[in-house]
């Protein structure tokens, strides 16, 4: 008999699916790495595993603790999927513009979240970044992951979505492109395919409101690039580290308006149900034509799943109220 030993065993050997319509214009050849593949429909459910099992490791995480960390809501369903499986309480903290599915998503397994205003300052007490610290001191027996700055984010994709892009593409991939948050998922997998060919090219993707793209073209932190955006998963208003910039080519920015057009899109051109961040990976990848040629292989990771945006990009009402269709 072939099975699981456990929901976690499932994790991971997602597969590369070809991109056909919406790339029609484009001379290469546009595969998608599909993460929704993974039990907790995100390739966050990569690295909250390989997180918990280095705090594990090294005693951080000691049994029948509980795991609190800020979260926008994949990188929590990872951890709550490995925390029941392994017998950890979770508590998370996510700013109020994530989407509610996102958030019940969550309490539906077994997670407490609180929730937190999006526009105040990092430092200020209330933002989330304060509020899951706070919550990680006075916790008896807890651990605060922190996925921006914890190395075994990178690492999992080092590990194996690296890896598996490489073998699946027999080494033929020449461009990767992806959304850049914590920036784990771009810095693992671009450490990875440039240790194995220096000439492919890592492209991130960046949402307006965030400080990537100006602070790899300058090495300036620009304030003023901060403001609030409607975007998911994406862009930031600090600098991870996890965020390798050395691995990376370059940024290209995509409008809020674009990322859900083409979220929509996805959906009715492929066949393919994919959440916000996915539609702002194929705008960006496809203003990004000027780099491509007829034998390039350019592998875009699409991050997480559409039914966390029924209430948003999924729903005409909203996108008429943010005057993104007519
Ligand atoms: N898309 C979605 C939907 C996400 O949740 C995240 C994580 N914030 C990202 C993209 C960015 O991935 P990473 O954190 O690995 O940079």
């Amino acid at each position: 008999m072939q099975y699981a030993k456990n929901i976690l065993e499932t994790i991971g050997n997602t597969p590369l699916v070809k991109i056909n319509k919406l790339t029609a214009d484009l001379p290469c050849l546009v595969l998608s790495k599909y993460e929704t593949f993974n039990p907790g429909n995100s390739v966050k459910d990569r690295m909250a595993l390989q997180m918990i099992e280095d705090a594990e490791a090294d005693g951080r995480l000691k049994p029948g603790g509980t795991i609190i960390e800020g979260t926008s809501g994949n990188t929590g369903m990872g951890l709550a999927l490995a925390a029941i499986v392994k017998g950890y309480k979770c508590i998370f903290v996510i700013s109020d513009k994530q989407s509610k599915e996102k958030m019940d998503i969550l309490r539906a397994v077994g997670a407490e979240v609180v929730v937190c205003p999006t526009d105040v300052e990092p430092e200020d007490p209330r933002s989330y970044y304060s509020v899951s610290k706070r919550l990680g001191e006075e916790t008896p027996n807890s651990w605060y992951v922190n996925q921006y700055d914890n190395p075994s984010n990178t690492k999992a994709h080092y590990q194996s979505t690296g890896p598996e892009i490489w073998k699946q593409t027999e080494g033929k991939i020449t461009h990767f492109v992806v959304g850049v948050g914590t920036g784990g998922t771009i810095s693992g997998v671009g450490k990875y395919l440039k240790e194995q060919n220096p000439d492919i090219k890592i492209w991130g993707i960046d949402t307006y409101g965030s400080v990537f793209k100006k602070y790899h073209e300058t090495g300036i932190f620009d304030e003023k690039e901060i403001y609030p955006y409607v975007t998911e998963g994406i862009g930031e208003d600090i600098l991870p580290e996890n965020v390798n910039f050395d691995v990376i080519d370059g940024f290209t920015k995509v409008t809020d308006k674009d990322a859900a057009v083409y979220t929509q899109l996805l959906a009715k051109e492929e066949g393919m149900f994919l959440g916000n961040s996915a539609g702002a990976a194929i705008k960006g990848l496809l203003q990004l034509k000027e780099h491509f040629t007829k034998d390039d292989v350019v592998v875009v990771l699409f991050h997480d799943h559409g039914s966390r945006y029924v209430g948003k990009m999924f729903n005409d009402d909203w996108m008429r109220k943010m005057g993104y269709i007519e």
